[in-house]
């Protein structure tokens, strides 16, 4: 029998790229970021957003592309309910947003001034991997909170594990510097984990869905840019996702045995490198757990560094870094207690 798509739950909030070059703030590229230029979103989808967005009391996340969008534009986006999520390089005409840093502004961080007010999300990839450390180092001192994105972590192996468990290591010692001079920064993927009793996933499709320049809704910006002809429904008649439970954590076999809290368990990824939705890559599990661990020791520090234990819960220490190793030892033990009640050893004849 043929299951009927489900009526998407409620959504808090929209992410709308505002034009064909918008920056992409996560995991999947935006090839025409780069290349630049490309048309902006329709003047009417932008009313549809906003008028959606009136009516449900949503948020819209406007992702921005290299240029400042025209001035109709931008006086539905000031009466809409909204976060502006930008280049660094428009932060000279917006005061408020939150800003990317990608490759082609990392070159500007150093002249940027510090403010409590301010946070960055920082898309690596993994040919700067060494300039990790550094490059978080400077933006730390300028801003509240920093997100680490790294964009390539589908194509990581022994050699960048390595590298970036090396990396965050230093991160979280320069970290407890800072902590020691009374400067408190959140960085997602070390002090996320210390406040988290649960799973606090990105969520795509459950909680907030993409608007493509078609007026049609996506998973995600990721699931817009593959595939166009990947809609979960439309801005005008709302959205219909077909076996959404396999969104939701508790559909997830390897995701809902973990405590790798913070990860974002990203739909885009796991559709993209495992071809299951609900099943997570290797490398997303082992960058995950390197941070899990890296919280782990930061925990710790900090226990020592104030004498108080109960700031913190203790993170366990693990024996892995992919829980479906686990998993696959689990079966494995599980086959072998078997084997000789179903399947006993021929007798040998001597
Ligand atoms: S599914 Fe979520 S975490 Fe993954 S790319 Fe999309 S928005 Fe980012």
């Amino acid at each position: 029998m043929r299951r009927m798509p489900e009526q998407t739950g409620t959504i808090d909030y929209l992410i709308v790229p505002l034009e064909a070059g918008a920056t992409s703030f996560c995991y999947y590229e935006n090839p025409a970021y780069y290349s630049g230029g490309g048309d902006f979103l329709p003047l009417t989808v932008l009313r549809s957003v906003h008028d959606y967005a009136a009516k449900k009391s949503i948020t819209i996340n406007f992702l921005y592309g290299n240029r400042r969008p025209p001035h109709d534009y931008e006086e539905i986006i000031e009466s809409t309910n909204h976060v502006k999520m930008l280049p660094l390089k428009l932060k000279k005409y917006y005061a408020e947003g939150v800003f990317v840093v990608n490759r082609d502004d990392v070159r500007l961080i150093d002249a940027l001034e510090s403010s409590a007010q301010n946070t960055f999300i920082l898309r690596l990839v993994k040919d700067e991997l060494q300039k990790l450390g550094p490059i978080v180092d400077v933006l730390l001192d300028k801003c509240r909170r920093l997100d680490l994105v790294l964009p390539d972590i589908g194509s990581f192996s022994g050699r960048e594990y390595d590298e970036y468990a090396m990396q965050i290591t230093r991160i979280k010692n320069d970290f407890l510097n800072r902590i020691k001079k009374g400067h408190t920064v959140e960085l997602n993927i070390l002090t996320d984990r210390l406040l988290l009793h649960a799973m606090n996933n990105c969520n795509a499709g459950l909680v907030h869905l993409t608007v493509g320049c078609n007026g049609k809704l996506y998973l995600c910006p990721g699931f817009y840019y593959g595939n166009e002809d990947d809609s979960v429904g439309s801005i005008d008649n709302g959205s219909m996702i077909k076996n959404q439970r396999l969104l939701r954590i508790g559909n997830a076999p390897i995701c809902s045995r973990c405590d790798a809290y913070h990860c974002k368990r990203c739909l885009y990824l796991n559709n993209k490198l495992t071809l299951e939705i609900n099943t997570p890559s290797r490398q997303q599990c082992v960058v995950s757990h390197l941070e899990r661990d890296c919280s782990r020791v930061l925990r710790d520090d900090l226990v020592q560094l104030t004498h108080d234990v109960t700031a913190f819960a203790p993170i366990p220490e693990l024996s892995y870094f992919d829980p479906l190793d686990v998993l696959l030892r689990d079966e494995k033990r599980a086959i072998k207690r078997h084997v000789p009640v179903s399947n006993p050893a021929p007798a040998v004849n001597t």
